[in-house]
């Protein structure tokens, strides 16, 4: 068993359901198992830890305030519910498992590794996605934040007053959220991840790679359509008398489908609520929600006009204001007319640092090859996404997964591919820490960041 595979066979057993799926959520006992395990590994390694004001958690190896800003790598070790073994925790094994590998050769940084353990990056438990990187860049307030509610009633203030207490936790709900002496820490973020896709794993022979570099996040949004209807008995009401929303539904769910096929996008109907559900009534209303994501803006945009119809969807790529919630949804105008769908988020694309990224390509390579490493984009959410829309010179470094599953027990990477990942980062970063610094990539992350609150471009309320 290679390193990072033994780092990760360590925590196999942690918040692991019957059906072999994940249930670590953030602050629960699982999570805050994970969390000693991560001040313990670093502890092991002579790494000093900090949680920020954010409940991250970083490990050092040398002083970022003497002698930063740093180069950081890590990921998150919480689940979505059902969640996989690699989504998260690869990123985080494979930071030790490539500090370990600096050291053995004996790499001299030339400034600070950090390696980060970023709080509640899937939202499953408060239902923003991003949570911890969020709150330390400032991207959504504090106040927003500790507001937030999960499952059982409990707000993010609450859960922390509960468990700030113990050296792997540290965080305390009075200083809670951006953390201007975290950020001045981090000169440049890589995070490694399991791909969540099959991009890699259909690659011909001859373009063989086990490791790509991250070029984008798509732009994705969100968006709610009320279908009215009106209930009535099961038994009474003949066919020809029902407004049966169920058919609307139907139709709408094939609608998304075709929508997104003419439009190269990926546009999932995958929530419902159904008013009263009853099986012996027919609804008074459903409700549904369509996520849509796409490389372009202008493709996601094509499947809300397709859906729309003769409304057409005016306010895709906005960004909801203040009392977006209360705002009433619109009625679909039934069978005949369009949909009128209410955007609840919008993420509008993430490019990361594109000269990070080919140069991190060319150090990557491919084995038995001249050509550098895949360059690609994803469809899915990550820190690295908000870390770099706030500004800091971010790239993203994907394993190859055989199956292409995520957010399941089936989401894969070979040992082999994990030790390939271990051996690009370590390369990554051993390129980050020795090289001179290039200003075309860092000029302080601090000199990019607005001093005030961010602008909150998104209320991502069910995760990724
Ligand atoms: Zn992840």
């Amino acid at each position: 068993m290679t390193g990072v595979v033994r780092l990760l066979d360590a925590i196999a057993g942690v918040g692991r359901a019957p059906s072999g799926g994940y249930e670590r959520f953030a602050w629960t006992a699982h999570d805050l198992t994970l969390r000693e395990w991560f001040a313990a590994e670093a502890d092991a390694r002579g790494l000093s830890v900090v949680v920020d004001r954010a409940g991250n958690q970083w490990a050092w190896w040398g002083d970022p305030d003497a002698d930063g800003p740093g180069v950081v790598t890590g990921s998150h070790l919480d689940s979505v519910p059902g969640g996989g073994a690699f989504d998260g925790p690869l990123g985080v094994a494979s930071a030790f498992a490539a500090l370990d590998a600096l050291r053995a050769e004996g790499v001299r940084p030339g400034r600070p590794l950090g390696i980060v353990n970023f709080s509640d990056e899937e939202g499953a438990r408060f239902g923003l996605a991003c949570l911890g990187s969020r709150a330390v860049t400032g991207t959504v307030g504090a106040d927003r934040l500790l507001a937030l509610r999960d499952g059982a009633g409990d707000s993010l203030a609450d859960v922390l007053g509960r468990v700030s207490t113990g050296s792997a936790r540290g965080v305390r709900v009075e200083h809670y959220g951006r953390d201007d002496e975290a950020l001045a820490r981090v000169g440049v973020f890589v995070e490694l991840h399991v791909e969540q896709g099959r991009y890699l794993a259909d690659l011909p022979a001859d373009e063989d790679a086990p490791v790509a570099v991250g070029a984008a996040i798509w732009p994705h949004g969100r968006w709610r359509v009320d279908l009215a209807g009106e209930a009535n008995h099961a038994g009474t009401t003949p066919l020809a008398h029902r407004h049966d929303p169920m058919l609307d539904l139907a139709r709408l769910i094939t609608d998304v489908r075709a929508a997104a096929e003419d439009a190269g996008a990926l546009a999932t109907l995958a929530k419902v609520q159904v008013e009263p559900n009853g099986v012996n009534a027919i609804p008074s209303r459903v409700r549904a929600w369509i996520d849509a994501r796409a490389e372009s803006e202008d493709a996601v945009r094509m499947v809300l006009s397709t859906l729309s119809g003769p409304f057409g969807a005016s306010n895709v790529g906005q960004v909801a204001g203040p009392g977006r919630s209360e705002r009433p949804a619109l009625r679909s105008a039934g069978p005949t007319g369009g949909w009128e769908p209410v955007q609840e988020s919008w993420t509008p694309a993430t490019v990361f640092d594109p000269a990070l990224a080919a140069r991190l390509a060319d150090v990557v390579g491919r084995p038995g090859s001249d050509l550098p490493a895949p360059v690609i984009g994803t469809g899915a959410g990550h820190d690295a996404g908000i870390f770099a829309a706030a500004g800091v010179p971010t790239a993203m470094l994907f394993v190859r997964n055989p199956t292409g599953v995520s957010h399941s027990p089936a989401e894969l990477a070979e040992e082999a591919d994990c030790d390939a990942g271990v051996r690009a980062l370590t390369a990554v970063l051993a390129d980050l820490l020795t090289r001179s610094r290039d200003a075309s990539i860092e000029n302080g992350v601090m000199d990019r960041m607005p001093a005030g609150p961010v602008h909150d471009p998104v209320l991502d309320r069910e995760g990724r």
